[in-house]
């Protein structure tokens, strides 16, 4: 099994696991002509995808899904709420998620899990190939025990470390936008990032990927030093996942 991310942040989320002869997009927040040149610098195209899965209809992860599933044949899957919430128009077919419902796409066991943001009913995903797994967190205000056991036993997880609370306070955000980002229904700061971390079990853990880093509340570094803070001494890699270049293929062994 191996991932990869077109892009992530605010301006835009996408992200490509792939196992056997399966490929899933999940989350296209780019136009189709951008998210089609982004697949194209890791040599794909729209066609080699079976399938897109969507967290939540916030823009920044559904902006292009429509257009790209009308234009590729792509069937999309998503929960009620975000279907009821998208307004991209018409898809190629839709697939309604169970966010307590684990399912499959080919070679691809996914199970999706909901969590607390300010969308219509928002869910994240853990995926398998049967022998690995890849976890993936994004938009996200606050820690439940439900996502803590969903995220256990991990062999790879990618993170959201959207803003470090002290250039959220001091930042360009109106105080509305503030509040937004930082209360229970908003992002995880980097140290709710590294509590997380904390509190599920690593003995597996291989990759560690920082993800949705927010340009104006947070640096990249800030996010890596809080993770590496918080696990200490470790086997795995961290990395972070940014805006315009993403992240190229990683493989979980
Ligand atoms: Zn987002
Ligand atoms: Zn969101």
């Amino acid at each position: 099994m191996r991932f990869a991310s077109l892009g992530s942040g605010s301006k835009g989320n996408a992200t490509l696991v792939e196992a056997g002869a399966t490929r899933v997009l999940i989350d296209c927040g780019f136009s189709c002509a951008e998210a089609e040149k982004r697949l194209a610098r890791l040599s794909l195209a729209p066609g080699d995808l079976d399938a897109i899965l969507v967290t939540h209809e916030h823009s920044d992860h559904i902006a292009g899904v429509a257009r790209l599933s009308r234009r590729h044949q792509l069937p999309v899957w998503m929960t009620a709420g975000t279907e009821a919430a998208h307004k991209g128009g018409e898809l190629a077919s839709y697939q309604c998620i169970n966010s307590h419902r684990a399912f499959r796409i080919g070679d691809l066991e996914i199970q999706p899990f909901p969590v607390p943001h300010d969308a219509r009913e928002p869910c994240q995903f853990v995926f398998s190939d049967g022998r690995r797994r890849l976890g993936l967190l994004t938009d996200v205000g606050s820690i439940t025990p439900h996502m803590i056991s969903a995220l256990d036993n991990l062999d790879a997880l990618i993170l959201e470390c959207n803003h470090d609370p002290d250039m959220l306070a001091d930042g360009p955000y109106p105080p509305s936008l503030k509040q937004r980002v930082g209360g229970p229904f908003g992002h995880l700061s980097n140290q709710q990032a590294a509590d997380i971390v904390k509190n599920i079990s690593r003995t597996r853990l291989q990759h560690l990927v920082a993800a949705h880093i927010s340009e104006k509340n947070n640096q990249p570094e800030l996010a890596l030093g809080c993770l590496a803070a918080a696990v200490g001494q470790s086997s795995f890699g961290i990395l972070a996942a940014d805006q315009p270049a993403g992240m190229p293929w990683i493989s979980i062994n």
